[in-house]
């Protein structure tokens, strides 16, 4: 048999059925609905591969240096032409077709999702195997093509290079397809199965007409139901109006938006019967998991599927509930200590010494860039070779942190640097990791003794000696979740609130906020962390490799937050960050190179590397991935956006039919943004980290003039407001994606002039939705009096 259902396999069947498939049918198994689908098994490959007799040649087109990147280059071309050439076995191709046939309804063809499910439990990552192809709604006519385009997968640079280091045979590696429907809703929604901050047994329910899309990106306000598991009764019913839908369109399989006729838009979405079915299955899914779940559903022709279940990652500890807070959801980091606060808040330069007795204990002080309390052992980080010193528990010290030093970062309790200000590596990546730090202390390095027992607040931005009360070392940790306010569901808003990524690393955490999307995804850290810049990097491994690198890091992130929008920025790094690097040697040696080449006007100038990751982007296009906006740094003109709309051509990226953007970052941009919407862009986002320093002439990361960068000064805001302003007359979509976005001051501004959306850091999302609705009602309540 070349195919098995999705409703035939379970856990134990990973070896057959790949490890994504024997999930799929376990949670079936346990009762769960689950969209159909069958999985085209691991042996079928094999026997693809064996019986047109191309697995001899196969392997040995892979068997090659994998030190020589030309090599690796051609085999992975010549794995792809095998594959892709050789055609199906009849039995095969007509089972396939037979079972995809099956799920087709009332003579329409089915839309599905195709998916490589990895069997090869031996390989630590199975990213570095290649198993990760998706393609979403497909049909017949790609169908059997996106099957060998996944087992092919098995033969990109990354994963011949992978084995081939390893002495792990090509031979023995196989991978199973999935072949999934995908679910064309009529009504649909999410569901916590406890109270995502107390454990409580009580389920809250959102639910809208049409696609979960419109739910979970905020699109609509849907109807909230409250059940307590308790009494097993309905407690509350909220029915909102709900004005829009979003359905797929039979002909293309993509998403449109509809007006919803006048009698269902108050109409109650679900029935009391419905509840109580969506209720005992999110009891289901909870105690098959072990833990309160956050659950995206469905209902399809009077059948409810469970498109999704994660850990619900927000309850408190503390809070009676049997939930254990650090789940899948926080990507398995060691919880950390946390006090309620925010990093937005900590004004740059206004790093006050605490009163009370306790001045004389600071030893060090800088900008609280990251909130919490913690104490540890200092280790003084000098150079990357000293990085392994670094452990779980310690409070790194540096001069200023480096992509290289992620690891060491993610091991750190928390972290302290000389140099930088709010919106330097060290402040974004600790507080992605949500790790305390405070930066920019000048002396860290020299005041701070290796091994010295120290306090570090990431809110105050103070080192003190000895250990805290409130930060006992060996202590559990608390999540940094912990500091959200209590809420049972996210505050709908008109103003969309998402949220800012730099690392994929913390796309689960961020996702878990509920954001509506990602308004910054930075590719900069996955570039720089290769540790060859982008030339050296394509001129020793090839520039398919380098798009697979960009690759892997945005779809990790694209994934988590379908078919939320995410944007993406194509690379804004210095040429000092760059020099770092190897085959950084000829970078430019530049007086101020905040102000020389960086953003646009480089990529603009050598587009080679820039190519690749609009190539990078295009392919994820292809993947199905309609969730991608692509977004440009430091334009200064119309001139500088006909320079992109000709690059997004050439690279396959229609600009007409993709959503794309710019930053907003120099006064210039501001100043000229009629141009640059006539010039075709769809939104404008507001970089106020680079917009401050350009119209302040403050540089961002210069600890001595920390006190002067001033995201709120009157000069700054009048360019915001007025571009606000002009986006939409010319209907423009606007948004801020720099660190001021997180601030309350800089949100409320925001919203009185009418900007569609606001990015904040992962933990500032959820005061940002309470400042934004808070805003919005004052704003209504305003007009009505
Ligand atoms: C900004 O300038 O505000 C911004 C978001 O971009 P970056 O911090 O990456 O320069
Ligand atoms: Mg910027």
């Amino acid at each position: 048999m070349a195919v098995l259902l999705l409703e035939d396999v379970d856990a134990d069947d990973v070896g057959t059925v790949g490890g994504k498939a024997a999930s799929l049918g376990e949670l079936i198994g346990a009762g769960l609905p689950v969209p159909p689908g069958f999985a085209v098994t691991a042996g079928t490959y094999r026997t693809f591969i064996e019986e047109a007799g191309i697995d001899d040649e196969l392997f040995e087109a892979v068997d090659v240096d994998p030190e020589d990147s030309a090599a690796l280059r051609e085999a992975e071309e010549r794995a792809e032409e095998l594959i892709l050439g050789t055609p199906f076995p009849e039995p095969v191709r007509e089972e396939i077709l037979d079972r995809y046939r099956a799920m087709g309804e009332d003579g329409e063809e089915a839309f599905v999702a195709v998916r490589s499910s990895a069997t090869a439990e031996d390989l630590p990552d199975s990213s570095f195997a290649g198993q990760q192809e998706t393609f979403l709604n497909v049909r017949e006519e790609d169908l059997l093509r996106r099957v060998k385009e996944c087992w092919a997968s098995l033969f990109t640079q990354r994963a011949i290079y992978y084995r081939q280091q390893r002495g792990f045979p090509h031979s023995e590696v196989d991978i199973a397809v999935v072949v999934q429907r995908m679910v064309d809703a009529e009504k649909s929604g999410v569901m916590f199965t406890s109270h995502p901050s107390t454990g409580e047994p009580q389920v809250t329910i959102e639910a809208a007409w049409g696609l979960g899309e419109a739910v979970v990106s905020g699109t609509v306000s849907p109807d909230n139901y409250v059940y307590d598991r308790e009494r097993g009764a309905v407690d509350q019913v909220t029915v909102a109006d709900k004005k829009v839908e979003m359905v797929k369109d039979a002909e293309t399989g993509e998403t449109v938006q509809l007006d919803v006729e006048e009698e269902r838009r108050h109409e109650r979405v679900l029935s009391d019967a419905e509840i109580g079915d969506l209720v005992e299955l999110g009891e289901r899914v909870e105690s098959h998991y072990g833990a309160p779940q956050d659950v995206e559903w469905a209902i399809y022709d009077g059948e409810i599927y469970m498109l999704q279940s994660r850990p619900i990652t927000t309850i408190r500890e503390d809070a009676g509930g049997e939930a254990g807070a650090d789940e899948a959801g926080t990507g398995g980091e060691t919880p950390r200590k946390s006090t309620a606060g925010d990093a937005s808040s900590g004004q740059p330069g206004a790093a006050s010494v605490p009163n009370g007795g306790e001045e004389e204990d600071v030893l060090v002080d800088g900008l609280g860039a990251s909130p919490g309390v913690v104490s540890g052992a200092v280790r003084i980080v000098h150079k990357l070779d000293h990085l392994d010193q670094v452990q779980e528990g310690d409070v790194m010290v540096t001069e200023m942190t480096m992509p290289d030093m992620v690891p060491a970062m993610k091991r750190a309790a928390g972290i302290v640097t000389d140099e930088g200000g709010m919106t330097s590596h060290a402040a974004i990546i600790s507080r992605e990791l949500g790790v305390p730090a405070v930066v920019g202390t000048g002396n860290g390095t020299r005041v701070l003794e290796d091994g010295q027992q120290v306090t570090l607040d990431g809110d105050k931005g103070t080192i003190r000696a000895g250990e805290s009360e409130s930060a006992e070392p060996g202590e559990e940790f608390e999540p940094v979740e912990a500091a959200r306010p209590e809420t049972p569901v996210k505050p709908m808003t008109a103003t969309e609130v998402k949220v800012n990524v730099s690392i994929p690393e913390a796309a689960e955490r961020a996702a878990a906020t509920g954001a509506d999307g990602v308004g910054l995804l930075r590719i900069e850290h996955m570039v720089l962390s290769l540790g060859k810049t982008p030339e050296k990097y394509i001129a020793d491994h090839g520039a398919r490799a380098y798009q697979d690198e960009l690759i892997e890091g945005v779809r990790r992130v694209a994934d988590e937050f379908y078919p939320r929008p995410v944007r993406v920025r194509t690379i804004d790094a210095p040429t000092d960050e760059f020099r770092e690097l190897e085959g950084g040697e000829g970078e430019p040696a530049e007086h101020n190179p905040m102000l020389g080449w960086r953003g646009i006007r480089r990529s603009l100038d050598k587009p080679e590397p820039f190519r690749q990751e609009l190539a990078a982007f295009a392919r994820l296009y292809d993947m199905g991935y309609d969730n991608l906006e692509v977004m440009f740094p430091l334009v200064n003109d119309a001139a500088d956006v006909a320079g992109i709309t000709a690059h997004m051509r050439e690279a396959g990226i229609d600009p007409e039919t993709h959503r794309w953007g710019v930053m907003v970052e120099t006064p210039a941009s501001a100043l000229q943004i009629e141009e640059l919407a006539n010039a075709g862009i769809d939104f404008a986002s507001f970089g106020t980290n680079d917009l401050t320093q350009y119209t302040l002439a403050v540089d961002r990361n210069n600890e001595h003039v920390a006190d002067r960068f001033d995201e709120l000064h009157p000069a700054v805001l009048r360019l915001i407001g007025d571009t606000i302003e002009t986006c939409r007359e010319l209907g423009v979509d606007t948004s801020i994606c720099g660190q001021a976005g997180s601030k309350p001051e800089m949100v409320e501004f925001l919203v009185e002039k009418g900007v569609s959306s606001i990015s904040a850091n992962i933990d500032a999302v959820r005061d940002v939705q309470h400042e934004v609705k808070r805003t919005e009602q004052r704003l209504l309540l305003d007009s009505v009096r």
